[in-house]
C-alpha cells in the first residue's frame, strides 16, 4: 500500500490537511484510532479566528459554518461585579465565529468521504518511520504498513508521532488549576462570551448555538467530577458571574461535564526527516485564549502550501521553513494564552500583593484602548 501523504489522526488538523491536499491534487490516507461516531461527538473547542473561517471558506467547506456559525464582534471581561466590553471589531476590523469543533470535524469527514477520500477509522497507528517513510497500523486485527512520501503527525498530544522524533526539545508549563466544562441544554444568557475573574476562581460563559450553552469553571487541577453535582455547578456559576444590575444566569439540564487539566507545551522542531508535526501533536495551550483549534488550522495551512510547492516544483524552500514559520505563530499564541490565563484565573498560591497587581492589570485592560487592542488583536488572530 502506498500514498503520497500518510496522515495520522482524524482531528481537525488531519482532516483539514487531507482536504486541502485533495483540492491541490495530492493524495492522502487518514488513519484514525477511534471510530467515526466518537470522533464526531468529542466536545472540544468552539471559537474560530477570522483567519480560520477564511481558510475553511476558501477551501469550500464552510457552507454550514456560514449558515449556523455565530459571528461575534466583542467579548465581556467581568470582574469586581462589573462587566467591561472589549469591542473586538471596532479595535481590529476583524471578527470571531462561534462554531463547534465537532461540527467542523463532521463537515470535513463528510466532504472527504463525498470526494472519495480515504479516511480509515479504528485504524491505530503503532509506529512511524520518518526515514523510509512508512506508517505501521492495526485495523480489524491485522497489522499493515502504509508507504508514503511524507508523514503528517496530526495525532494530538498523546499520539505516537512526536515520541518518535529523536532529540526533540520540549518546553512546558503546568498550572495549579483545570477547567470544569459544562454543556447545557439552555439558551445562553449572553450574546457575547463573558470571561469572568472572581476571587473564587475564573468562569467563562460561552455558547454552542442559540439553544445550547457552554460554561466553564476554574477548579483545582486534580479535582474529581464526582464532587460536582449539577446543582453545585449552577450555584458556583451564579456566584462567580454575579454582576451589578438585573442580569441573570439561566440554568437547565446539563448534557455533559468533564474536567480538563491545563498545560502549555511546545515541541521543537516540528519537522524530522519526512515527518511533519501539526496541531496538538506539537503544541498545547491552555484554552483561555481559544487558540488550540486555530493553531491546528494554521499549521496545516502552511503544511499544505509547503507540500504543494514541493510536489509541483520540487522546491524545498517552504518545506525547510515549515517549522520556523509555524513556531513563530505558535509562540505568539502560547504567550497570549498564558497571559489570558494568568490575568483571569485565581492562583491559590498568590499573595495579597499579587492579587492587587492582577486587579490593577484587569483595570488597565478594561480602561485603556491600547491594552484592550493588544487583547483584541491576539484574540481575533493575527493574519496567517
Ligand atoms: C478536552 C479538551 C477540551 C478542549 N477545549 C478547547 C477549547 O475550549 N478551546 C480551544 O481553542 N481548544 C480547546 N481544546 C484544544 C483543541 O480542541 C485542540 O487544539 C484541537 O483538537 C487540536 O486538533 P488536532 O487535530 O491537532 O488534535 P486532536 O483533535 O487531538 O486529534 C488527534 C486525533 O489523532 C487520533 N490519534 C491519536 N493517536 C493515534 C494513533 N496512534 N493512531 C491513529 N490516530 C490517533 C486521536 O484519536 C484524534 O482523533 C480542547 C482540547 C481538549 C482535549
Amino acid at each position: 500500500m502506498r500514498t503520497q501523504v500518510a496522515i495520522v489522526g482524524a482531528g481537525p488538523a488531519g482532516l483539514l490537511l487531507s482536504h486541502l491536499l485533495h483540492t491541490r491534487g495530492i493524495d492522502s490516507v487518514v488513519l484514525e484510532s477511534r471510530d467515526r461516531t466518537y470522533v464526531e461527538r468529542r466536545q472540544r473547542a468552539g471559537l474560530l479566528e477570522q483567519g480560520t473561517v477564511d481558510v475553511l471558506r476558501a477551501s469550500g467547506v464552510a457552507d454550514r459554518l456560514d449558515r449556523e456559525g455565530l459571528v461575534h464582534h466583542g467579548l465581556e471581561l467581568r470582574f469586581g461585579g462589573t462587566g467591561h466590553r472589549i469591542p473586538l471589531t471596532d479595535l481590529t476590523g476583524r471578527t470571531v465565529t462561534v462554531y463547534a469543533q465537532t461540527e467542523i470535524v463532521k463537515d470535513l469527514i463528510a466532504v472527504r468521504l463525498a470526494a472519495g477520500g480515504d479516511v480509515r477509522f479504528e485504524a491505530e497507528v503503532l509506529a512511524v518511520d520518518s526515514g523510509t517513510p512508512s506508517v505501521t497500523y492495526r485495523q480489524n486485527g491485522e497489522t499493515r504498513t502504509l508507504e508514503c512520501d511524507v508523514i503528517a503527525g496530526c495525532d494530538g498530544f498523546h499520539g505516537v508521532c512526536r515520541p518518535a522524533v529523536p532529540g526533540l526539545r520540549a518546553f512546558e508549563r503546568g498550572y495549579p488549576y483545570g477547567w470544569l466544562g459544562v454543556l447545557a441544554d439552555v439558551p445562553p444568557s449572553t450574546e457575547e462570551l463573558i470571561y469572568c475573574h472572581h476571587e473564587r476562581g475564573f468562569a467563562l460563559h460561552s455558547l454552542r448555538s442559540p439553544s445550547v450553552s457552554r460554561l466553564y469553571l476554574q477548579v483545582p487541577h486534580d479535582d474529581d467530577i464526582a464532587r460536582w453535582p449539577d446543582e453545585r455547578i449552577w450555584d458556583e456559576l451564579r456566584t462567580r458571574f454575579a454582576v451589578d444590575g438585573d442580569w441573570e444566569l439561566r440554568d437547565g439540564p446539563i448534557l455533559e461535564k468533564s474536567i480538563t487539566p491545563m498545560r502549555s507545551f511546545v515541541a521543537e522542531p516540528m519537522r524530522h526527516d519526512r515527518m511533519f508535526l501539526a496541531g496538538d501533536a506539537a503544541h498545547i495551550v491552555p484554552p483561555t485564549g481559544a487558540k488550540g483549534l486555530n493553531l491546528a488550522v494554521s499549521d496545516v495551512t502552511v503544511l499544505a502550501r509547503a507540500l504543494t510547492e514541493w510536489y509541483k516544483s520540487g522546491s524545498y524552500a517552504l518545506i525547510d521553513n515549515y517549522s520556523d514559520i509555524c513556531l513563530k505563530r505558535v509562540w505568539r499564541a502560547e504567550h497570549f494564552s498564558y497571559w489570558m490565563t494568568t490575568l483571569l484565573h485565581t492562583d491559590p498560591s498568590q499573595d495579597a500583593f499579587g492579587h492587587r497587581l492582577q486587579r490593577s492589570h484587569l483595570d488597565y485592560v478594561a480602561g485603556s484602548q491600547a491594552a484592550a487592542t493588544m487583547l483584541a488583536e491576539n484574540y481575533v488572530g493575527l493574519p496567517l
